[in-house]
């Protein structure tokens, strides 16, 4: 108190270590979010975006995502024309989707194609988390639930990455139909008996993980990743009792029976492979 009065001021300045951790070029080298390495960003390419020092999967694009997956690269598009539009006239809606086309060159939060994987045929879609957080509005969905439909009339099998912060905000209850809508086209695949297969990765939340995300005939995760409906601070306050550390990730819910398989980036392809060889 009266001591704090007549302390000395201090003759040196310290530099806050944020701003040493900005001076990192960007481009060149980025940080792991998790452990802190430093990591050439050239080399994390390569790696598929996996940190060699810690194994966390950082976010991988849509693009990134399709050209790790399929054979030679080589895929083709469906419904790349689709574009949201503003049905509720939300305040700064079409100039976010605006800002999040040019930043990610992405007519939407998820690019659906077909190509071959393995050899073997295949439709698969891809949320980037980049747009909008992958939030699922109209767009989202009717692409998803013309993929499933697609999947189902050339009886081909339907993998589908998810990555999403959950039902678009900005289209209200037209982003909740698209739950309904992606399952009841799923639950048409299912009546045709052609196989879907979806890939949760790091974060798949909200309406998403309690749509699609979790109907796959085979569900499977990426390390780590993030997987729930509700935040954990919400359900904290609602139940009144603390939360496992691991509760709501990917190698909890693989224990608790929710997951089939949490499969590393480096072994997914090889992974869905053998899946599409088996029920080929
Ligand atoms: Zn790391």
């Amino acid at each position: 108190m009266l001591r704090d009065l007549f302390r000395k001021p201090k003759k040196y300045a310290t530099i806050p270590s944020e701003q040493v951790k900005k001076d990192i070029p960007e481009g060149i080298m980025q940080k792991c979010p998790k452990c802190g390495t430093i990591l050439i960003t050239k080399e994390l390419e390569k790696n598929l975006k996996v940190c060699k020092a810690c194994g966390h999967h950082l976010p991988m694009s849509a693009p990134e995502r399709l050209q790790s997956l399929v054979d030679n690269g080589e895929y083709h598009e469906y419904d790349q024309e689709l574009i949201s539009k503003d049905p509720l006239a939300f305040p700064d809606y079409v100039k976010k989707v605006q800002a999040d086309m040019n930043k990610t060159k992405l007519n939407e939060a998820v690019v659906t194609a077909e190509g071959k994987i393995g050899g073997y045929p295949a439709i698969v879609g891809v949320m980037d988390s980049r747009f909008r957080m992958g939030s699922m509005g109209s767009v989202v969905g009717e692409k998803i639930a013309r993929a499933a439909e697609r999947a189902a009339a050339k009886r081909i099998p339907f993998i589908l990455f998810c990555a999403s912060g959950g039902a678009r905000m900005q289209e209200g209850v037209l982003s909740l139909m698209q739950m309904a809508k992606t399952s009841a086209a799923l639950e048409k695949m299912h009546r045709e008996k052609v196989l879907f297969v979806s890939v949760l990765t790091n974060p798949t939340t909200g309406g998403v993980s309690a749509s699609f995300a979790s109907l796959g005939d085979i569900n499977i995760a990426e390390p780590g990743a993030l997987i729930g409906f509700a935040g954990r601070r919400v359900i904290e306050q609602t139940v009144r009792q603390k939360l496992p550390d691991d509760f709501q990730t990917a190698e909890f819910l693989l224990k608790h029976g929710q997951l089939d398989m949490v499969v590393p980036r480096g072994e997914l392809r090889d992974t869905l492979i053998k899946i599409l060889e088996f029920h080929a």
